[in-house]
């Protein structure tokens, strides 16, 4: 047995007087909340009764190229889906004799796959990105639209 610590541990003991230490010195809202955390005794807000940590930030996290790509790639999934969800719904139980062909259904799917993937990976790869260039980073948000887009496109197209 050994006393090391869980990779997850708690934060240290010293953190909740860090932030007591602050929280006297300095107005702070609750991140949750709002409420004025000044001369906050204890680590949860009073008024919505989150838990508190003292934490570094940074004033300028350069998310817009992140977000955009982000927004290109749900654009993607979201039309997709939704659209794959009215296509077979109407197929199944419309009144119409309405069918899709196998061209639309295909490039709906792989919308709908392609943006599910994309989504995941933009989330999982967000700290790499992060640590890119401004121009590098703006380069793959548009290389995540494009890969957002295609499959609506080629499906509007297949469908005039
Ligand atoms: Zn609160």
């Amino acid at each position: 047995m050994t006393d090391h610590p869980p990779a997850h541990a708690d934060p240290p003991a010293d953190s909740g007087a860090m932030l007591t230490a602050f929280l006297d010195a300095h107005d702070a809202p609750c991140p949750v909340c709002g409420y004025n955390l000044r001369a906050l005794l204890g680590n949860r807000c009073p008024e919505c009764g989150r838990p508190l940590v003292l934490a570094v930030g940074t004033t300028e996290p350069r998310l817009a190229a992140f977000i955009a790509g982000l927004v290109g790639l749900s654009c993607g999934l979201g039309f997709s889906a939704i659209l794959l969800a009215w296509v077979v719904t109407e197929a199944l139980f419309g009144r119409r004799g309405f069918f899709p062909s196998l061209l639309e259904l295909a490039l709906l799917v792989a919308g709908a796959v392609v943006g599910g993937i994309g989504v995941l990976a933009w989330v999982r790869l967000r700290r790499r990105l992060g640590r890119l260039r401004e121009a590098a980073k703006w380069g793959w948000a548009g290389a995540a639209w494009l890969t957002g887009v295609t499959f609506p496109v080629l499906f509007l197209l297949a469908v005039r």
